[in-house]
């Protein structure tokens, strides 16, 4: 089976960036952005028979807090930055999002953050969407991995909470769904979390089409749902297989490569559970190295693809360039 490499993706060159739909955010000169957004912000690529457009959400430049991660110093963070190539001036938390074409069907992974919802940097999945030719009209399934603002925020307007994607079916672990909507649920999340916790209670008990999946499961003809808690109690990573391919969406078991490949012990603030997301980090990255599988994560570097090998007790990641 081939592994990943520059070669296996295949550069889309039917469509050029729309320019003249460029809807650029209007972002205030505190917030202006550091990084150069990817000089195209779709990119096309096959498992087997499978069409995966990943397409720039945008990003979060965000600044050294020693809270950020438990067992890490900022000064530790900023050289596994540095030996990634990154700036340190901040850390780099790129979103990309994922749409399968599967026969012709178009289904998205997570909804990306919503414009200037998450951060005011980020918000261009639907420019990019349509810059790569798909009509947000013709999404019609939403595989979910966990219901952080950077993920779900797309599904919901700001302010109104009015669905962005009003007929497409929404499918994620019933644990995660379970958590995040049991009563008294806002009450126990941490103050920095609550906002989060009434917006997901106040909308979506209200979408017509939610499915939850109990244990691993196919949710579309070669899309098998695999559990990954430990960001949060019902993350998910799907594994996408056509022909003799593999691709395991990842979303955030990896979060960001530069500082938990070569430290997957590492807990962010990030993970809810710590030690839970550890494990399954570290099984789901050696699986993906025992399979020879490709895999994407959401906060990889853009295109969001990349390959992983074992480095002593780490793992060593190498970027798909775009
Ligand atoms: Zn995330």
């Amino acid at each position: 089976m081939p592994r990943m490499s520059r070669r296996t993706f295949v550069v889309s060159t039917a469509l050029a960036a729309a320019v003249g739909l460029d809807a650029r955010l209007a972002i205030s000169p505190a917030f202006a952005q550091k990084t150069p957004d990817p000089a195209r912000g779709f990119y096309k690529y096959k498992v087997g028979a499978i069409e995966v457009t990943a397409l720039y959400d945008g990003i979060w430049e965000k600044p050294h807090d020693p809270a950020f991660i438990k067992n890490a110093t900022v000064e530790e963070t900023k050289e596994a930055l540095a030996k990634a190539g990154l700036t340190t001036d901040f850390v780099s938390i790129p979103l990309t999002v994922v749409v399968l074409t599967v026969n012709g069907r178009h289904i998205l992974v997570d909804a990306g953050s919503g414009g200037g919802q998450w951060q005011p940097t980020a918000g261009r999945l639907h420019r990019n969407m349509t810059a790569a030719g798909l009509d947000p009209r013709q999404i019609k399934t939403i595989l979910l991995s966990h219901f952080h603002p950077d993920h779900i925020f797309g599904l919901l307007e700001k302010g109104t909470n009015k669905p962005v994607f009003p007929d497409a079916e929404l499918i994620v672990t019933s644990t995660e769904y379970k958590w995040w909507t049991e009563p008294g649920r806002v009450e126990k999340l941490p103050d920095a979390r609550k906002g989060l916790g009434q917006r997901i209670q106040a909308a979506f008990p209200q979408w017509k089409n939610f499915t939850l999946i109990e244990g691993e499961k196919d949710v579309a003809p070669g899309v098998r749902l695999v559990n990954a808690p430990g960001h949060t109690p019902g993350h998910a990573a799907y594994l996408v297989t056509s022909g003799n391919q593999q691709l395991m969406v990842s979303n955030d078991v990896a979060y960001v490569p530069a500082l938990l490949a070569p430290h997957p012990e590492w807990q962010g603030a990030y993970d809810q559970d710590g030690p839970l997301a550890i494990t399954t980090r570290k099984a789901l990255l050696d699986r993906v190295i025992a399979e020879k599988m490709m895999i994407c994560g959401a906060h990889f570097p853009f295109p969001g693809a990349g390959v992983f090998e074992k480095d002593g007790a780490g793992y060593a990641f190498t970027p798909a360039k775009s």
